[in-house]
């Protein structure tokens, strides 16, 4: 019986049941791996660690898209760094008239999504409002003249091309790109495994912004606790109102299974051992 083991923590990890391979390459950045599981369904791995399932990816997907754009209220430019699987894109261009510009540096995530995880972006790749760039999120915040209103940072975890998504270099660029009272979100990581990076990455934020801070979401293969998802603005725009955010969601006519109003502002309650790692003891 084929398994895979992700094995990301120290010391400990999850086993899957590989139920059928699907797609299995060494690209140019990665190894991809693409299964079938009883539990999960299709399920992407990259070096390794599991950066998607059929099951809940929508979790993810929804909270890290969502929640800044209706934070912000009045996005027309979006700016996703990493997410060639898709499920960004599709989550923010169900906004009307938002824009989104994709970078990810590995075309063949991107090809191996559309071709075998297409309930993920479900032709958002094609959407006329979507652009889509094969290059680094690093040389590309660096070099654009463009501004975003929202700039999500959806990477993979800090190694490999990766790492200097979480540098000062980088979150300074993007903070640059934004326009004013805009939003920076990114995959911050598991507080309960890899607190000691979510503190370094939150620290920086701060420097660079006038409020940062981190906002929670359950995503059952992302183990070990609820993930942590990091949130910068010049802008004070959290907690939030829950009528406000609700009026915004109506307007726009979003049904998801996971974002709501309470949700939104509720992630933002932060267990004190949380609240230590953005400096607020
Ligand atoms: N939500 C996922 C997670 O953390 O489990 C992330 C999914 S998405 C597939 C992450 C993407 O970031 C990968 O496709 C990877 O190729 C891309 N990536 C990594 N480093 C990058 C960089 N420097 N510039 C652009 N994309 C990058």
């Amino acid at each position: 019986m084929l398994s895979f083991t992700e094995a990301i923590h120290d010391g400990w990890g999850q086993v899957f049941r590989v139920d059928r391979l699907v797609h299995y390459e060494k690209t140019e950045h990665q190894e991809l791996v693409v299964f079938d599981n009883a539990s999960f369904g299709r399920v992407l791995a990259l070096d390794g660690i599991v950066q998607l399932t059929e099951r809940d990816h929508h979790v993810y997907h929804e909270m890290i898209a969502h929640v800044p754009i209706l934070a912000h209220g009045a996005v027309r430019e979006v700016l996703v760094i990493g997410g060639g699987d898709g499920g960004v894109l599709r989550e923010a261009l169900r906004h009307e008239d938002v824009r989104v510009t994709l970078v990810e540096i590995d075309a063949r995530v991107i090809e191996t999504a559309r071709t075998h995880l297409p309930f993920v972006s479900a032709g958002a790749f094609d959407h006329p409002l979507a652009e889509i760039v094969v290059g680094d999120g690093l040389a590309y915040v660096r070099d654009t003249d463009r501004r975003y209103d929202v700039i999500v940072v959806d990477s993979t975890d800090p190694v490999g091309p990766a790492a200097a998504l979480f540098g000062e270099g980088f979150y300074r660029d993007c903070a640059r790109c934004l326009v004013p009272g805009g939003v920076l979100v990114t995959q911050a990581g598991v507080p309960f495994f890899q607190g000691d990076q979510v503190a370094a990455a939150q620290a920086l934020l701060g420097s660079l912004f006038e409020h940062a801070t981190l906002y929670l979401a359950s995503v059952p293969t992302y183990t070990g606790g609820p993930i942590a998802l990091g949130f910068a603005s010049n802008a004070d725009l959290v907690p939030g109102d829950v009528r406000t955010i609700a009026s915004r969601a109506r307007a726009t006519g979003l049904a998801t299974r996971y974002w709501a109003p309470d949700v939104h502002v509720g992630a933002f309650a932060l267990p004190p051992e949380v609240r230590r790692l953005v400096g607020a003891g």
